[in-house]
């Protein structure tokens, strides 16, 4: 069902068919005088004894042909080989017998020649017609060995049709206008009009087949044309006299070219124009005109009919290089990821590829020639005509020639979409065109929201955090305070009234609640790390390495401590006195920490610098020749309160130092990580940018 509609195969099978009625055609007659040859002969030569001059030989001739294009016609490769080679079989054994003048016997092998006994070769078949079955059986064993569908092959076998067409039609010609050496050639036997009749049968059939196996359509116009054109041309070239230049009436032939979709197909057309003005030239009336100027007159012809085709044929060949280009162009186009909509100076669309179709729901020939309005929501859509008059007026222009900018389109359903769309502006002619890239950036819009919505989420929370701390903290100071001072009163007072364990509880509670103070107070300052802004400042950070250095004189003393700066340190804008705390702590641990009897503290900067989870750039870092961290506890310490040193009561601190550090670190954009082993030392770095 679905193949009757495929246009491709119905000109196929219109091909067959008019393949298999002239194979039928030819059968018929051919066959007729072959069954005529066998005796009916009497009353047939009484009736119509121009019927024996088609020989035996021609009838079994073209009834090989016949049934070899039957099968070529219908897709049996094996006839159509069988056809061609008995067609050969018989023609060339006897153009053997013409070039060498040795007859071998082929032409009374099957059937005595009693029709004609008194012609030079009873029997032998005209050299016309000799011609005429080697092409077609050539043809046809070309057509049944050309299973791939070669160009050059489909072209030679469309030649070789042509060739058996214009042997048959000039035959026919010469016994119209009464000019015999159309089909007779020299003194040799004459081809027959049956023959002649046949060929032109034959002929049309062959090209059928040609046509009909050749992968893609060949012409834009129906295969009969050039044909009846080459027949109506003879004819005129015949029935001028000789010295009449009616040899360029072959000129529009080679023109059939620029219909054909190979390039090559006008050559095959000069050919055929040559060959058949070369032989219209014999059949043509003798004239008064002189010998050498007939012949300059066809030579005259024959060079403008060739150089029309080459003038032609360049035409193709560039017509196919830029056809090839579009269709590259085309291919890309239609194969983009983003879609391509093409708008002239109304903004009617003049181009939409299929990622458009996909993203907007139209097919392309549903919004070609609508303007590009219908794709956009309001208020875009009214304000469209408005905007692309004002550009034409004033070049103005807010969207054009902008790299993806982000708008509101609508589908065909009427749901919107967000699209990035980038239009760039070019001439064609002296006419302006727009050309859109249109992204459709639903996803990318839709974890952008995402996205936002954990920022804001995470935001709240954190903030609700700092506000919870900043509140515990503050509101605990006070009953903590009055707990101290009145365990301090309790101890003044009443403290001779206590035994020794009593009195030893006592200063226990009041040690207790000052720690806890002091743990409320670092609660307090982390809060307020996170709801402080940062006060930024060109600061040098040389400068803060000095003055902790000069405020900790006396521990490094004590501690027999040094801090060096390993390399020099940059300026760089930032909190000055919260960056300088982040230095401050993190000396300070590396001389806490730190058994070594000389304790080394060096700050440095890197420009760049290969951590574990990558490459950072501008990073400070503080070492210390200390005791080391074991990498389980690397992430640990910077959580509140994490201490891991708890034994050791020199050592004691509140484990929130670190904490503030990263604190500080991160709202300057940073991160913090350490590299450390056990026994080896410290290195912690950071940096203070995004
Ligand atoms: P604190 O010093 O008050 O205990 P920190 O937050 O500054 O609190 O440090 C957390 C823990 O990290 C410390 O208890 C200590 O065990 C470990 N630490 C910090 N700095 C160093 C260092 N330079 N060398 C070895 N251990 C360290």
């Amino acid at each position: 069902m679905r193949d009757q509609h495929d246009p491709e195969s119905h000109r196929r099978g219109t091909l067959a068919v008019v393949a298999t009625t002239s194979a039928c055609v030819v059968l018929l007659i051919a066959g007729f005088i072959h069954v005529a040859w066998y005796g009916g002969g009497q009353w047939l030569e009484q009736v119509y004894s121009s019927a024996f001059y088609m020989k035996f030989n021609t009838t079994l001739a073209l009834i090989c042909a016949a049934a070899g294009l039957i099968g070529a016609a219908h897709g049996a490769p094996r006839i159509a080989l069988a056809g061609g080679l008995g067609a050969l079989a018989v023609a060339v054994p006897t153009v053997s017998q013409y070039i060498t003048g040795v007859s071998i016997g082929i032409d009374q092998l099957f059937r005595h020649d009693i029709h004609h006994p008194d012609i030079p070769y009873p029997g032998r078949i005209s050299p016309g017609t000799c011609i005429a079955l080697s092409c077609a059986g050539l043809q046809l064993i070309l057509t049944a060995l050309n299973r791939r569908k070669h160009d050059a092959v489909s072209t030679a076998a469309e030649l070789l049709a042509f060739l058996v067409f214009a042997t048959g039609a000039a035959g026919i010609l010469g016994y119209l206008e009464g000019k015999s050496v159309a089909y007779s050639w020299g003194s040799y036997t004459r081809m027959s009009p049956h023959t002649a009749g046949s060929f032109v049968v034959l002929g049309i059939g062959l090209m059928a087949s040609a046509w009909a196996n050749t992968g893609e359509r060949v012409a834009r116009i129906p295969l009969w044309a050039p044909a009846l054109l080459c027949f109506v041309v003879l004819m005129i070239d015949i029935s001028t006299p000789r010295g009449v230049a009616t040899g360029i009436a072959y000129i529009p032939l080679v023109f059939c070219g620029l219909w054909y979709n190979r390039p090559y197909a006008t050559m095959m057309f000069a050919v055929v124009g040559s060959v058949l003005s070369a032989l219209a030239l014999f059949a043509k009336a003798p004239s008064e005109t002189p010998f050498w100027m007939v012949i300059a007159n066809r030579v005259i012809t024959i060079a403008a009919i060739w150089f029309v085709a080459a003038l032609v044929s360049m035409l193709r060949t560039a017509e196919a290089g830029l056809r090839q280009g579009e269709m590259r162009l085309r291919a890309m186009v239609d194969n983009m990821v983003d879609g391509l909509i093409t708008i002239d100076e109304r903004g009617i669309i003049e181009q939409f590829n299929a990622a458009g179709e996909r993203i907007f729901g139209y097919r392309a020939d549903e919004v070609v020639g609508r303007n590009v309005k219908i794709l956009m929501p309001e208020p875009y859509h009214s304000a469209h005509d408005g905007y692309l008059s004002h550009f034409a007026r004033t070049g103005d222009a807010r969207i054009i020639g902008t790299a993806g900018r982000e708008l509101t389109a609508q589908r065909k359903d009427g749901t919107l979409l967000p699209i990035d769309l980038s239009i760039c502006e070019f001439t064609l002619g002296n006419r302006r065109h727009f050309s859109g890239t249109v992204r459709d950036i639903t996803e990318r819009k839709e974890a952008q929201a995402a996205l936002l919505r954990y920022t804001r989420e995470l935001e709240r929370s954190n903030q609700e955090l700092d506000d919870f701390a900043y509140i515990a903290s503050h509101d605990l100071k006070e009953p903590l305070r009055g707990l101290f001072n009145n365990a301090q009163f309790l101890q003044e007072d009443y403290g001779d009234k206590l035994d020794e364990e009593g009195r030893g509880r006592l200063r226990r509670l009041g040690y207790l609640t000052q720690r806890l103070e002091r743990l409320v107070n670092d609660l307090l300052y982390f809060s307020r790390l996170g709801r402080q802004e940062l006060a930024q400042q060109v600061t040098d950070i040389g400068e803060i390495v000095d003055d902790i250095t000069f405020r900790l004189e006396s521990l490094l003393k004590e501690q027999n401590a040094t801090i060096v700066k390993s390399t020099p340190l940059p300026q760089i804008t930032c909190d000055k006195t919260r960056v300088s705390e982040v230095f401050h702590n993190l000396a300070i641990n590396a001389v806490k920490y730190n058994d070594n009897a000389e304790k080394r503290v060096e700050v440095g900067y890197l420009e760049t610098f290969e951590a574990a989870h990558g490459t950072e750039r501008n990073v400070f870092f503080v070492r210390d020749n200390g005791i080391g961290i074991d990498p389980q506890f690397h992430s640990e310490i910077f959580r509140i309160f994490k201490r891991l040193n708890e034994e050791d009561d020199q050592k004691k601190g509140t484990g929130v130092g670190l904490t503030f550090v990263r604190k500080i670190i991160e709202r300057h954009g940073g991160r913090i990580w350490v590299e450390s082993e056990p026994g080896k030392g410290a290195c912690f770095y950071f940096t203070l940018h995004k």
